[in-house]
């Protein structure tokens, strides 16, 4: 089969192919269940950031699901490397990957059919960054609307593995874009507390203290990690603790962190703005330089550019 010389190569099962030619049995238990566990990490100027985190979290989701990717870690990092690699020259200037690993249960023979030999099934695949749909979000600030659809909890299903099963995820993300087009979801618990959205954890700043839900009750996610260990290291106090809906309408301000945004700023919780009105406030304005300086990257900037004029 030809393929257009512009197209992405993915990693699948042990050979690295054209992105049409990786095909998902309709056996795939990935693809009927959801029965897969997948991560994310994005490139900064084309390099991949915290890989390692990236991989050590995606393994534990793996192991929490039982399922044996029948590679180590080490071999997964190669192989994310090797495929952004040879994804490079398609990329722009300005572009940057999301470089995402994902490893599905295998395929599941229909009973009476002979047993397939098939193990799990393996990829690696890499996209663009929606750096011009998601540039307003960096200027405006993000709409969040908590819905009616409650956060899986962690006694159903754990929040912390970052499964293929994103359905609880999806179904409040189309309420809240229902109710307000282009909010992001933020889910609450049931108990009423905020816990996190469809790719991104959630952060506010209440009374000079950075508070973020615990880490059980969302997935750990790596620009969480991050923003927290910044924070600590310019002195700003940061809690994990439960936050509810009077916490929100009286936190100067709020931020989602997210690996394709790191972290950007929330406008408006339910419509109602945060106390310090202004987007970014100076507390997120200052976690954002930090960032920028971390990772060596105008990561704003990169969204900015792509503002129409
Ligand atoms: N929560 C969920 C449910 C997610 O899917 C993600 C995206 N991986 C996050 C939070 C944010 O995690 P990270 O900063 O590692 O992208």
């Amino acid at each position: 089969m030809t393929h257009l010389a512009n197209e992405r190569v993915a990693y699948f099962n042990g050979a690295i192919l054209p992105e049409s030619e990786a095909r998902v049995s309709l056996r795939d238990r990935g693809f009927i269940y959801g029965d897969a566990a997948f991560d994310t990490a994005r490139t900064f100027a084309h390099r991949i950031f915290k890989l390692e985190e990236h991989i050590e979290r995606f393994y534990r989701s793996l192991r929490y699901l039982r399922i044996e990717p029948g590679i180590g870690a080490d071999e997964m990092a190669r192989i994310s490397e090797q495929v952004v690699e040879r994804n490079r020259h398609l990329l722009g200037p300005d572009d940057d990957y999301w470089i995402t690993q994902r490893v599905t249960r295998g395929i599941e023979a229909p009973e009476g059919d002979a047993p397939l030999e098939a193990g799990p099934t393996v990829i690696v695949e890499c996209e663009p960054l929606p750096l011009q749909s998601r540039a307003p979000l960096f200027r405006d600030g993000i709409e969040v609307v908590t819905p009616s659809v409650r956060r899986t909890p962690p006694e159903a299903l754990s929040p912390r593995a970052k499964t293929h099963n994103y359905l609880n995820l999806i179904m409040a993300d189309l309420e809240a874009k229902a109710r307000a087009p282009g909010a992001w979801a933020v889910l609450l618990d049931g108990a009423g507390k905020l816990t996190e959205g469809l790719g991104s954890n959630f952060v506010i700043l209440h009374e000079g203290t950075l508070l973020t839900p615990e880490p059980r009750f969302v997935l750990g996610g790596i620009s969480r990690e991050t923003v927290i260990a910044l924070a600590r290291k310019i002195g700003l106090p940061v809690e994990e603790t439960a936050i509810d809906l009077h916490d929100v309408a009286n936190a100067s301000e709020a931020f989602l962190t997210a690996t394709s945004l790191c972290l950007c700023p929330v406008r408006s919780v339910n419509g109602q703005p945060l106390r310090e009105g202004r987007v970014p406030g100076p507390v997120t304005e200052k976690l954002t330089e930090a960032y920028i300086d971390l990772v060596g990257f105008d990561f704003v900037a990169q969204y900015l550019r792509r503002l129409d004029p």
